[in-house]
């Protein structure tokens, strides 16, 4: 057995990885290693503190439930915890938590439902109608988010019995066709596309846009009742019937058992038939029925006692690589995807997986006609774990010149990409106008991947530009379009025409420049002459913009061929001014004292100018005073400035300052 020493290092490293990727997986959306290995390392800290319960702190992650409220959203103080669920891997797990419920209850009942992939919300009635909903949190305090709810289809806004009160508790998911689709979306964008399912569903409710959560068309399913006024209940089965004869959609199957091993059987089954349910689970959970021995058993700080998640492992499969297709996306990336013997995969045939870049194939030594383990990242998009049998001793290497166009391509020093470069690369170009166009973009409705196919291919588009060339007659013409469609769509790219400033920059697809840069760069810059006139400097000056982003942005605007597009679209009319009213908030933060005369100002001017820039004046100095205004004449505050080292001022350069 590991000694203290030892253990008690490796607690502390332990912790301080798994809060990373807590931190990563419950506030950022954004996780960065699978959950079976979070919940591998999770176990190793349970055993070490098992060994040796000294080692347990009150902020240990194996006490602590969930993420925190980022401030974004209002707190919502949860009467009732959310609670988090104690995990098992196998049978044996299994066996020793019955072992555990039956030293305190005679003969239990279990229910066993599918532990559904998304993210915990709590939902409030007052006489009937939804109130409040809000995420789980750290289980005690959590986010509302009400307004994003409301947009979920499922979520009823009145039930039909007017309860004085009832609080339920459901998992907020995105099926896997909305998450396939979502992915194509953000992927033809050349935005990054979510990690999985439950990333995404989380990603859509914890963000500010109610609109946004419509679009992502998510679900819900509602597994408990956490608080309820006005009906009287005994047990968990006979809940959900209830909750699901009130309108709610409730897990979709939960069956009694009244032994264990019938609850391990429903495991297995439920484990069969994973890969064909229309959303993810990460396991299946086993509760109590009866609510008297639920208040028996009770629970620790985390999880109730009297329910535990079975997690099934990762399924990984053994596969031929049959081959390798390169397809070359908007910024000229090469991307090759492997194609394989087909193979079912929980659940699911599998035939294709991202092979990333040239280093990823490098490092496996993959190579067309190998034999690789394969294997579904969150239990859904494959991926290439190894390479179990080599073919022969070469590595693949991705084409020298353009799969497109034929043009050579090249690797940047600084990326492991390799890209065409050749601006007019017609596998490009489309990626360039469906980028264009793209809701986040110009957001032209109707203009997508199909219809720019084909004015590309008839010569009509060539460039960004001459969309707002395009005839009534050029659109009316093409199969499948009528008169209607046309106007429709001239109309959709005349209002484009209207955009701020901020959809522009992003649409021109500028390396580096995402949503967020583009606004910062309209937001800062006011208008398109501007941003194409700053520096680098000028560009690295703003927060939250790189020295790689900013090389990026002026790179972009020097070259000859994005001056002439701008050129062009201006003719056209485009809207080359931000809209957002620029705010000037260079004093925030800062105190100002006037005294003695003023010449050029009244104070009261002066005052209101160093306000309108979003600082504040004193009528005394102190330590925490920025600057003390000094006019003719002026005495003891100045004469206090001094003492306390605080910057004096004249009026010239306060003028200086307000320029
Ligand atoms: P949990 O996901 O293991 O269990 C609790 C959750 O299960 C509850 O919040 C509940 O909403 C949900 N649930 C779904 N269906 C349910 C049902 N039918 N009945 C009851 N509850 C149901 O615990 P957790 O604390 O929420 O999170 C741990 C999970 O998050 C693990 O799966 C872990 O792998 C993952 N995680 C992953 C990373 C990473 O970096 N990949 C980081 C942190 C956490």
């Amino acid at each position: 057995m590991i000694d203290f020493e030892n253990a008690k290092l490796r607690a502390e490293e332990l912790t301080r990885i798994i809060e990373y990727h807590s931190d990563r997986y419950y506030n950022q959306d954004a996780p960065e290693i699978e959950d079976f290995e979070y919940d591998m390392l999770m176990q190793e800290l349970i055993r070490l503190e098992e060994s040796y319960p000294e080692l347990v702190t009150p902020t240990s992650p194996t006490h602590r439930i969930g993420g925190k409220a980022d401030g974004q959203f209002e707190p919502v103080e949860h009467r009732v915890v959310m609670e988090s669920l104690q995990d098992g891997f196998s049978a044996e797990d299994i066996r020793d938590f019955d072992a555990r419920v039956r030293s305190v209850v005679a003969n239990p009942v279990y229910v066993v439902e599918p532990k559904i992939d998304g993210l915990s919300v709590s939902l409030e009635y007052e006489n009937g109608e939804f109130v409040r909903g809000s995420t789980r949190g750290d289980g005690r305090i959590g986010e509302d988010v009400t307004a994003n709810l409301r947009t979920v289809r499922t979520i009823p806004l009145k039930i039909n019995t007017p309860l004085p009160f009832i609080e339920v508790r459901g998992e907020v998911y995105m099926s896997h066709e909305v998450f396939f689709n979502l992915v194509e979306e953000q992927e033809l964008n050349g935005e990054k596309p979510f990690k999985n399912p439950r990333n995404a569903a989380a990603g859509s409710l914890r963000q500010k846009n109610p609109k946004i959560t419509a679009k992502r068309k998510l679900d819900i399913f509602v597994f408990n009742i956490q608080q309820i006024e006005g009906h009287e209940l005994s047990e968990h089965k006979q809940s959900i019937d209830y909750i699901k004869s009130l309108g709610f959609n409730t897990v979709p199957f939960y069956n009694t058992f009244d032994s264990i091993e019938g609850a391990l059987g429903e495991i297995e089954r439920i484990g069969q038939i994973r890969g064909e349910l229309p959303f993810d689970i990460d396991g299946a959970v086993i509760k109590v029925n009866d609510f008297r021995q639920r208040e028996a058993l009770g629970s620790t700080s985390k999880f109730p006692k009297w329910a535990i998640a079975y997690k099934y492992p990762p399924e990984e499969k053994e596969t031929t690589l049959i081959d390798i297709e390169v397809n070359v996306g908007r910024t000229g990336v090469l991307t090759p995807t492997g194609v394989f013997e087909p193979t079912t995969l929980a659940g699911t045939t599998v035939s294709r997986a991202t092979l990333h870049n040239q280093d990823f194939i490098n490092e496996l030594g993959i190579q067309i006609g190998d034999k690789v383990i394969i294997r579904k990242a969150g239990d859904i998009i494959p991926e290439v774990l190894r390479v179990t049998e080599h073919k022969s001793d070469s590595v693949y290497r991705l084409p020298e010149v353009c799969p497109s166009c034929g043009a050579p391509v090249s690797r940047d020093e600084d990326e492991a990409a390799i890209r065409c470069n050749n601006p007019d690369c017609p596998a490009q170009l489309l990626r360039v106008l469906i980028h264009f166009c793209s809701r986040d973009a110009m957001d032209i409705d109707g203009l997508g991947e199909a219809l720019l196919k084909v004015f590309a291919e008839k010569g009509l588009i060539k460039t960004a530009s001459d969309i707002y060339s395009l005839r009534r007659e050029d659109i009316a013409c093409i199969e499948g379009l009528g008169e209607k469609s046309a106007d429709n769509l001239i109309n959709a790219i005349e209002k484009s025409k209207e955009n701020d400033l901020s959809r522009l920059i992003f649409a021109l697809g500028i390396r580096h420049v995402g949503q967020k840069a583009g606004k910062l760069l309209a937001d800062n810059f006011g208008s398109m002459d501007a941003v194409m006139a700053a520096s680098e400097d000028d560009v690295s000056a703003i927060e939250g913009f790189g020295g790689i982003m900013a090389k990026s942005v002026v790179d972009y605007f020097r070259m000859p061929s994005s001056r002439k597009l701008i050129d062009e679209l201006k003719s056209a009319g485009l809207n080359m001014n931000s809209l957002r009213e620029i705010k000037d908030e260079r004093f925030s933060g800062k105190t100002f004292v006037l005294t003695g005369t003023l010449t050029q100002y009244k104070r009261s001017e002066a005052s209101a100018i160093i306000e309108s820039f979003g600082g504040k004046t004193a009528s005394s100095v102190s330590k925490k005073t920025t600057y003390v205004l000094a006019g003719e004449d002026a005495g003891s505050k100045l004469k206090k400035a001094n003492e306390l080292g605080v910057t004096v001022i004249s009026e010239e350069e306060f003028a200086e300052m307000i320029k």
